[in-house]
């Protein structure tokens, strides 16, 4: 199976035309739906598929030019290569980046001949990569049975029905990457949660415009290649099970000593976490909770500080006035991250008599 997209885009502002493409729309999806399936798809919500095929180094700086003989014309080289800092800008992980340079080995084309399919406005091939890759978008005017191709960017004045160059373009950045297109809900209310999209929507109907990878685009670059720092934040189209450990300084300490409590929080090591497994997830909000011991809830007590030299740890140290049981806990707020709390860690105090006390452990 060639990696190069076989793309159909509509209008859905309701031209007469778009019902017969609709259709055609129809057959090109089951299609697609049938290719996912075989490689194990993402529901609606979930993560882009992933294409397959090999990946970028991380953080790899990808170099294009235009193909000899089809540089594209002002308008549209501005939309493609907005669309590749648009890509770069917004992957929230570590993809490549792209970018057009001279003597770039990956070649951009406009106009015929393309590589792209009969009812294609625009197309990839990342089959070469980490190498190159080659991307093609048609000419202003190109005739499809349903009528001229109109990009919104070559129009004097800006008319529903167009295509925005600079979307579609990033649809395709992400095809690089090794995205496949997002499964959306049945009713694609879901629709806004990626750019890269069986079904390009033309202005204006949602997502016509997209400037940015949206959640699900990006929760697929993490799975694939990592985010780009221990801080950053989880794709929230994701939903990666943590980890928390924990100890504690000492299991049995005097009234009036302190005991430091040690948190480590990281993503599971399960192999479906791909890139991102066994993580550290450095400056979260991790909770140190007790509970009398025999029973269950447990009640929140402090805030553990974020370590700035060790990623994905946290600590406090507090002076205990009773035996309790102890854990960390994390819930995760705004991210596609799932809580988790430590085991149970029981610190017994006792009273203390003579000299040394209280800072002496019971042996
Ligand atoms: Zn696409």
């Amino acid at each position: 199976m060639s990696d190069r997209e076989r793309r159909l885009r509509r209008s859905t502002w309701g031209h007469p035309r778009a019902r017969a493409l609709l259709a055609a729309g129809g057959a090109a999806l089951l299609g697609a739906t049938a290719l996912l399936g075989a490689a194990g798809a993402a529901l609606g919500h979930g993560p882009d598929p992933s294409l397959g095929g090999r990946l970028w180094a991380q953080d790899q700086a990808v170099g294009y030019a235009w193909k000899s003989g089809q540089a594209p014309p002002a308008w549209m080289a501005s939309a493609i290569d907005a669309a590749a800092a648009d890509a770069s800008l917004t992957r929230a992980a570590r993809a490549a980046t792209f970018s057009r340079v001279t003597g770039g080995t990956s070649v951009i084309a406009y106009g015929e001949p393309t590589g792209c399919s009969a009812a294609g406005i625009a197309c990839f091939d990342r089959a070469a990569a980490p190498a190159s890759f080659k991307m093609w978008f048609r000419a202003q005017g190109f005739s499809f049975d349903w009528g001229a191709l109109r990009w919104c960017q070559g129009l004097s004045v800006i008319a529903n029905g167009c295509f925005d160059a600079e979307t579609v373009a990033l649809d395709e950045f992400g095809h690089v990457e090794v995205l496949g297109h997002h499964a959306n809900n049945p009713d694609d209310s879901d629709y806004d949660q990626a750019v890269v999209q069986a079904v390009s929507h033309a202005r204006p109907a949602v997502g016509w415009n997209a400037r940015a990878l949206a959640p699900c685009d990006t929760a697929r670059l993490q799975l694939e290649y990592d985010r780009r720092t221990w801080s950053a934040l989880f794709s929230t189209c994701l939903a990666v099970p943590t980890a928390v450990t924990a100890t504690a300084s000492a299991t049995s300490v005097y009234v009036g000593s302190s005991v430091r409590f040690t948190a480590s929080l990281r993503t599971t090591a399960a192999t479906s976490n791909r890139a991102l497994t066994s993580d550290p997830i450095s400056n979260r909000v991790v909770r140190l909770q007790r509970r009398t011991v025999g029973t269950t809830a447990w009640t929140t007590v402090a805030t553990m500080t974020a370590s700035t030299t060790t990623e994905g740890s946290y600590a406090i140290t507090i002076s205990p006035t009773a035996t309790y049981e102890w854990r960390a806990s994390f819930t995760p707020s705004g991210e596609g991250l799932v809580a988790s709390g430590s085991a149970a860690m029981k610190v017994t105090v006792s009273g203390c008599t003579g000299t040394g006390c209280p800072s002496r452990p019971i042996p």
